[in-house]
């Protein structure tokens, strides 16, 4: 099956297409955005434009280049995508194992574009780093450009207590092989180390309109939606069509976590301080402050409610008895704080267990 179309991203597309065609575009790019709203896919859509035979604004769709990317068979783009730790002793066999876990998630995606966001636990070890700097090292098979996408570069170093696969990354970075093209995405440019981000060229991309993400989810999901939970997913992905096709992804986990965690907090000291001390270690910072947003769109709901608008996402039933938004927008000041804490290195239980306090004294 071949990759759906890129969809929105208009001034990227353009901006990206007039420096190909002008001979002048970085070569290393760093795309940055939120979840889900199409960085891969437009590195993809790059690497295609490259490609290309007709040479145009736009990939043309039909040459072959443009055929071998969009079935993510193309010999000469790499994209190299955060897999499970690789188990062998030996670095040369962990290459081995780094390269048949991609290629296998490859397999998946050519028969399943509308692929789920990647494990929490999956990262770009050092040896998919040593995988990327040996075929960096080959030639170009088909004689053309060569393009290297590397998909949630922050997971490079999360999960790595050496520097090894970081100073290897650079290394490719900083002189990268002529004709090839390396191309990184993040949900958060800062997330990365700052001598990485000096070597790349950022590019920022928006979210997409609400009539975007319903148009796509029209034409590409199946079963289809019902229009009433077609508007909800909508509304919900705020611009970010991996977000609406995953109902469970993230932002759902964080959303349900947020609804579990206030509920805790409208029962009583007691029932939050448990659920804050039994809240497991967060396996990344990234899913705490995940929660803490849903809580502040929970509580801006609330508020909303209170105004007379309608509902859009599950907001506990004791915030919705409120008649007016003080003590709701009290609350969401709270978080606020909290949240700017959060980046600090400050434990999440403790931050949790001091702002349920704080959330249940103006609730
Ligand atoms: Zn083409």
């Amino acid at each position: 099956m071949p990759l759906h179309p890129l969809i929105g991203h208009r001034t990227a597309r353009e901006r990206l297409a007039q420096a190909v065609q002008g001979n002048r575009l970085p070569q290393v790019l760093l795309l940055s955005g939120a979840a889900g709203v199409g960085k891969q896919r437009l590195a993809l859509w790059l690497a295609q434009l490259v490609l290309c035979e007709k040479k145009g604004k736009e990939p043309c769709g039909t040459c072959r280049p443009c055929h071998l990317v969009a079935g993510l068979s193309h010999p000469d783009v790499h994209w190299l995508v955060p897999i499970p730790r690789p188990k062998a002793s030996d670095l040369d066999k962990q290459v081995e194992e780094a390269a048949q876990a991609i290629a296998q998630v490859m397999e998946e995606r050519r028969a399943e574009p509308l692929y789920q966001p990647a494990d929490g636990m999956a990262s770009h070890s050092l040896a998919s780093v040593r995988l990327l700097q040996r075929r960096a090292a080959l030639t170009s098979v088909e004689g053309g450009p060569r393009v290297f996408i590397i998909g949630e570069a922050d997971r490079l170093i999360a999960q790595e207590s050496s520097q090894e696969a970081a100073n290897a990354l650079l290394k490719v970075l900083e002189e990268p092989p002529a004709g090839s093209l390396f191309l990184l995405t993040t949900v958060e440019a800062r997330r990365l180390l700052p001598t990485m981000r000096s070597r790349a060229a950022p590019l920022r991309l928006g979210r997409l309109t609400d009539a975007d993400v319903s148009g796509f989810l029209q034409a590409h999901l199946r079963p289809a939606l019902p229009a009433q939970e077609l508007g909800r997913r909508v509304s919900l992905a705020e611009g970010s069509i991996g977000c609406a096709l995953n109902a469970a992804d993230e932002a759902g986990k964080a959303q349900q976590a947020a609804q579990q965690w206030l509920e805790a907090v409208l029962a009583g000291p007691g029932p939050s301080l448990e659920r804050a001390l039994r809240q497991p270690p967060w396996s990344a910072r990234g899913e705490f402050t995940a929660m803490l947003d849903a809580v502040t769109e929970t509580l801006g709901e609330a508020a909303r409610s209170t105004l007379g608008q309608p509902v859009r996402r599950p907001v506990p039933q004791a915030l919705l008895r409120y008649r007016d938004p003080g003590r709701l927008l009290r609350a969401m000041e709270h978080v606020a704080d909290a949240r700017e804490a959060a980046w600090g290195n400050v434990n999440p239980q403790i931050l949790l267990a001091v702002l349920s306090e704080d959330l249940a004294e103006v609730l």
